[in-house]
């Protein structure tokens, strides 16, 4: 096995019992050189991010509200975690340096969430005995916030080849005038991505708290089975459906390099995972790899007679949704009618506006609303060369007495998602993972 990057997550490094175990890990395969980590996550049910707490603050200081309890209680935090893990990084300094920042108004919201990061790091460096490499000045962003890739790529990999072994904080870099700037919430894992193709690592190891994507939602399946590889292209078909474990930017350094992409439990660390890696024709397994599902979909559909001869009746269709600024999911379409599935946040307070345009300017013969609709995605590459999936999917959902209101199949073949009435969705769900993977092999 080659060089690893490990990135662990915010319940990995959450206190001083997760940040032993991250150590165990570590230690027991020399290979894994390059640790990225993020904020201290939640130890117990209720309690706070650090991140949270971080947002909170800049906020309190940005509307002049007193913050000084909140303060101390992130500095509090991290002053346990220092003395728990026996180390000697001068916590109290840095909150110094962050306080004076904060009474200077030269803390930005950026700058105080990336503390976390930043403690997290030099706190599970010196734990390690590792070298602490900051971010700021490595992952770099353009003076208008737009992300740098090769300029990152080429900046990390100079400096990591300076570190034999190093924590690197997750989650920020910076822009050319060296201030904080951070990815959206969940970035840790880019920067273990990025990190991950600028070593030129074999595998990009990601720890959090599940044992890997799961087959289907637990509160849904609770005995769903782990997914022990998946494709980027599948992942990125289940992500989209709502399946998330990993920040969706993260797959993007790491499919560029081909460096697959690892999901493992810093409390299991025996459980070998999920892999993710471009592979899309393994050679066995079930012929589903997974699925996911939304709710909250609303159905508009549009019937005209001739409609399927009309030149430029779906652009006006577009061009009336651009103008209420609504994005469409599908549109599965039929000889004279066309059905738009639009998700229902895009359409708060805007629904019966959209419709009377419709009727002003389509000049349709009907137009009719299905509200409460899910869509359920079921994925797998292996989808394309089995004969009868979609019977199989059709016939399951019909013996449990769901209704399908809409198909649709990637023209991939590696997935087809159907939408139902939401009060169906559990049911749909239960009833295709029982037919494809309770219990069988799913063939
Ligand atoms: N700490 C950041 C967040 O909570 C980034 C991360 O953990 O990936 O969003």
């Amino acid at each position: 096995m080659g060089l690893l990057v490990a990135k662990f997550g915010g319940s990995s490094a959450a206190d001083g019992i997760q940040i032993r175990k991250i150590r165990s890990i570590v230690e027991s395969d020399p290979n894994r050189r390059y640790i990225v980590v993020s904020a201290p996550g939640k130890r117990f049910d209720g309690d706070n991010k650090v991140t949270d707490l971080l947002y909170l603050l800049a906020s309190h200081a940005d509307h002049n509200a007193p913050y000084e309890q909140l303060f101390q209680v992130i500095k509090e935090r991290f002053l346990g975690m220092e003395s728990d893990l026996g180390v000697a990084v001068g916590i109290a300094n840095e909150f110094i340096i962050i306080e004076k920042a904060l009474k200077t108004g030269a803390a930005s919201a950026d700058y105080l969430a990336s503390r976390g990061e930043y403690l997290s790091a030099k706190l599970i460096a010196a734990f390690l005995g590792f070298d602490f490499v900051d971010t700021a000045g490595l992952v770099l962003f353009s003076g208008k916030g737009k992300f740098l890739y090769e300029d990152t790529n080429a900046a990390l990999a100079k400096e990591l080849a300076k570190h034999e072994r190093a924590v690197l904080p997750g989650f920020y870099g910076s822009v050319p005038d060296g201030s904080v700037k951070t990815f959206s919430r969940g970035g840790s894992d880019i920067t273990g991505a990025l990190a991950a193709r600028a070593a030129g690592a074999a595998v990009y190891e990601n720890w959090t708290d599940v044992s890997g994507f799961l087959m289907a939602d637990p509160r849904i399946i609770p005995e769903a089975k782990a997914i022990s590889h998946i494709s980027y292209k599948e992942l990125r078909e289940l992500s989209y459906m709502g399946a998330s474990v990993l920040h969706e930017n993260a797959i993007y350094p790491a499919r560029l390099a081909g460096i697959p992409i690892n999901i493992r439990n810093t409390n299991a660390p025996e459980d070998s995972g999920t892999f993710i890696s471009a592979d899309d024709t393994p050679a066995e397994g079930s012929v589903i790899t997974g699925i996911a599902g939304n709710r909250d979909f609303t159905v508009i559909g549009i019937y005209k007679n001739m409609m399927s001869n009309e030149i430029g009746f779906i652009k006006r269709i577009l061009s009336i949704l651009e103008d209420y600024s609504v994005p469409i999911e599908h549109i599965p379409s039929g000889i004279d009618t066309v059905s738009l599935v639009i998700a229902n946040k895009f359409l708060e307070g805007k629904l019966g506006d959209l419709i009377e345009d419709f009727e002003k300017k389509l000049g349709a013969d009907s137009i009719e609303l299905f509200e409460d609709m899910s869509l359920i995605a079921t994925v797998g590459c292996r989808m394309a060369s089995h004969r009868g999936v979609a019977a199989k999917l059709f016939g399951a959902l019909c013996k449990a007495g769901v209704n399908i209101r809409m198909i649709d199949q990637g023209s991939s073949e590696m997935n087809i998602i159907v939408g139902v009435e939401t009060k169906d969705f559990e049911v749909a769900i239960r009833a295709i993972y029982d037919t494809f993977i309770g219990g069988q092999s799913g063939e």
